[in-house]
């Protein structure tokens, strides 16, 4: 038909079109790597479709990308010849936000103005769209009218359709004027203000691009004339690439605009063959309230993509590295059901997770404050979630944890191996005190012996941690163990009133002052408290391990258990 449908863009969408419209960001011309980067993504699933033989690869139509500048007009447009849009692909994917940075941009934006920072020229700081990126909206910040011509490479017969909008309320989709050619792919027109007309200019568009352009994949033509020549780093020897390429490279896969915390790269041959270059962001979303990441690491063979942000290659807890794998062993088109791709993907998946714990432990040990500070403050979730979950790791994962311990000061952190050294020859077992605030931990009862003992005992205050011990069970060799577990073998601790050991096995214990009572007073204190509180005590038993304390409660089961039947009890009763 050749009606104009006129479409409202989603509430979300309209809040992130004034904001970008409005902003004072001076960083503008991010623009155009949004769009040149959808314009590669395009491309490449068209590719990915013609290799599975899901679109036809016989048409005589090249995979690249043209942008031509036109100064009389004011406008530029950036043009590919990938997978194209229909008219639900142009009101999914241009009228609502799909996009996670532009969700998480969304979400920091709502935050600020709950907080009633809207009445300042620019609430959100240049920071923000600066450090996620906006995708395609951010063509508003340079142009006050987008038009979007597509042609789907899944419909050749179709009349290709011109998505029109002022970035305001709302967007027009017609059929496309008959005597405006469009190919398959998309041409996305920038009618640009006239405060923006640089943009218009060949010059200024040519320095943008060369500063990221050969991370393309694709031939990008400017007014006809190539600009770049196709550089794939990841198979470059380490040695050569310096900061400033690792950084353009680093915003170009990761679609962010911070400064890389860290990279890795490395070639392997055995067992199988591998060159990858992996990046660790400055910062991670998932606390913007934004819930799970995707995984950020694609998978390459020779240059070609196999599959984009791979599910496969990296354990879960490492979602928050981005960059690319490229295997020369790897089938084209790999598939999950084939099981010689999927031990494939296993063999790889196990080797880049050693190589990525040893490049945290490096980094532990080499730059320790760096690690502290920014990498761990960070991302010691994400550990602490693959100690949960990924057990092949688990134990090298566990040398990668600090904790508060009884001996050091308030925030010094100490790790396991460190609190391992520091322990006298004769302590089997590594301790660990769960309380909400490190004041408590240092007040609590269950404290006293080890004080008494000068021995170290981890602190952990949050349910996470309590997991993360209950999990681990064990660090290399000894045993990891709550102070409130009933079964403490106090043998290994120094104790100089060992001899009055009276303390036996049992599901509940309490009491103390057994020195300043006679047994037989003490057996019939026992005996009281056994009765009185038969519901919730096993047993009652003298102990040495308090001594100012009148009593502490103490148990078989693990801590964390007991504290999930307190709530189940609490939410019964
Ligand atoms: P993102 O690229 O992170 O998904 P964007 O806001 O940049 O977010 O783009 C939104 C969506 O619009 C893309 O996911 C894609 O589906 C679609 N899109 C944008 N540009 C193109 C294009 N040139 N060709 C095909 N689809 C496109
Ligand atoms: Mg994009």
């Amino acid at each position: 038909s050749d009606k104009k449908e006129e479409i409202e863009f989603q509430a979300e969408t309209r809040q992130l079109l004034d904001i970008v419209t409005h902003s004072l960001y001076t960083d503008k011309e991010v623009f155009l790597r949004e769009l040149v980067s959808n314009a590669s993504d395009a491309l490449e699933k068209l590719r990915h479709m013609q290799v599975s033989g899901e679109a036809s690869g016989s048409d005589d139509i090249p995979l690249e990308i043209r942008i031509t500048t036109d100064e009389a007009s004011n406008t530029l447009t950036i043009t590919d010849t990938g997978v194209g849009m229909t008219r639900d692909d142009l009101v999914s994917n241009l009228g609502t936000i799909a996009r996670s940075g532009s969700k998480a941009f969304v979400k920091e934006m709502q935050m600020k103005e709950s907080m009633g920072a809207e009445n300042t020229p620019d609430p959100f700081g240049s920071g923000i769209i600066g450090k996620f990126g906006v995708g395609f909206y951010s063509g508003f910040m340079v142009a006050d009218k987008v038009d979007v011509r597509s042609k789907p490479a899944t419909d050749t017969e179709a009349d290709p359709l011109v998505w029109e909008s002022t970035g305001t309320g709302t967007y027009t989709i017609s059929a496309l004027d008959q005597d405006i050619r469009q190919d398959r792919g998309t041409s996305v027109v920038l009618h640009l203000r006239p405060d923006m007309a640089k943009y218009a200019e060949e010059s200024s568009i040519e320095t943008i691009l060369k500063k990221y352009s050969n991370f393309v994949g694709f031939p990008i033509f400017l007014n006809g004339k190539r600009v770049n020549t196709i550089d794939a780093i990841w198979l470059h020897d380490p040695k050569d690439v310096d900061d400033e390429k690792h950084t353009a490279f680093y915003k170009y896969v990761s679609h962010m605009y911070d400064d890389p915390l860290s990279h890795i790269h490395f070639r392997m041959d055995a067992p199988i063959d591998i060159k990858a270059l992996f990046y660790i962001p400055s910062f991670h979303q998932e606390k913007y309230g934004m819930g799970r990441m995707d995984p950020g690491v694609s998978l390459y063979c020779r240059k070609v993509l196999i599959e984009s942000k791979s599910p496969d290659i990296l354990p879960d807890w490492c979602r928050f590295i981005k960059g690319v794998v490229d295997s020369e062993d790897l089938p084209l088109s790999i598939s999950r059901e084939k099981p010689q791709d999927t031990a494939l993907v296993t063999k790889m998946r196990r080797a880049l997770t050693k190589k990525v714990i040893a490049h945290l432990s490096k980094m532990m040990k080499k730059e320790t404050d760096k690690y502290k500070e920014e990498f761990y403050k960070e991302y010691s979730f994400f550990l602490k979630e693959g100690i949960c979950q990924d057990h092949d790791s688990q134990q090298a994962l566990s040398k990668l944890l600090y904790f508060e311990t009884s001996k050091g000061m308030n925030g010094e952190l100490v790790s396991m191996d460190e609190y391992v050294s520091r322990c006298p020859p004769e302590q089997k077992s590594i301790y660990y005190l769960y309380a909400p605030t490190r004041q408590l931990a240092l007040q609590s009862p269950y404290m006293e012996v080890f004080n008494k003992n000068k021995q170290e005992v981890l602190f952990i205050y949050t349910p996470i941690d309590d997991f993360v011990m209950t999990n681990l069970g064990e660090f290399e060799g000894r045993k990891l163990k709550n102070v409130d577990s009933s079964d403490l073998d106090l043998g290994d601790l120094k104790s100089d009133e060992k001899d009055k050991e009276s303390e036996k096995d049992g599901d509940q214990s309490t009491s103390s002052a057994a020195n300043s009572l006679n047994q037989t007073q003490a057996d019939e204190l026992c005996a009281w408290f056994k009765a009185n509180l038969s519901t919730k005590v096993g047993e009652c038993k003298t102990t040495d391990r308090l001594s100012s304390s009148p009593a502490v409660i103490t148990g078989n089961e693990s801590a964390a258990y007991r504290r999930i039947m307190r709530m189940v009890e609490t939410s019964e009763g």
